[in-house]
């Protein structure tokens, strides 16, 4: 049995960037709707008594891997987000350092970061990622997860987004960048 994870903020703490209209309808509703499909999925499985992860690695495909890896996303969504950095932009430290060496500039970084979410066709996520000292932006499809290790993500799945910015996509990513937890992203490294 997979438990919801609690929401590390309250569901009006992201606003005026992400709604609290938005934040109940992604928790509440996709993202228990995924919880909730995997377990009556896994039910008498193999994958009853496994942990998360675990389930997303050994499902590979099919709809216990969807569903387990959209809920596994989530969390990890979830703790991508903080309200309590007073939004503060990446400006110091290990990550930013290695954001440098990749990009010159945070600024580039982020226009790099949203260029992929606009042309991600359909849904899917946009993944900030790490592998032997580098950095790297990967989009994935559906439910997919990175190649290289996670270190913060963005949902770019319409149900993030249609209730604050409609079809603006780039105009969430850019929201979105205002409550990135960095913090969260370094400890990923
Ligand atoms: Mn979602």
């Amino acid at each position: 049995m997979i438990e919801m994870e609690k929401l590390p903020f309250t569901h009006d703490a992201l606003a005026p960037h992400i709604s609290k209209e938005t934040m109940h309808y992604h928790y509440n509703k996709h993202y228990k709707a995924y919880v909730d499909n995997l377990n009556k999925l896994i039910k008498d499985t193999e994958f009853a008594n496994m942990e998360l992860d675990e389930i997303v690695r050994k499902s590979k495909t099919g709809p216990i891997f969807n569903n387990a890896a959209q809920a596994w996303n989530h969390v990890f969504y979830w703790k991508s987000m903080t309200p309590t950095k007073e939004f503060e932009e990446l400006k110091q430290g290990k990550l930013y350092n290695l954001v440098i060496k990749e990009w010159k500039t945070v600024d580039k970084f982020e226009k790099e970061f949203t260029e992929k979410a606009k042309k991600l066709f359909g849904s899917g996520w946009v993944w900030l990622t790490h592998k032997d000292g580098k950095l790297s932006i990967e989009a994935t499809h559906n439910a997919n997860g990175p190649k290289n290790d996670p270190l913060m993500v963005c949902d770019v799945w319409e149900h993030a987004y249609y209730l604050d910015t409609q079809n603006e996509r780039p105009k969430y990513v850019e929201n979105f960048f205002k409550v990135v937890n960095w913090a969260f992203a370094e400890e990923n490294l």
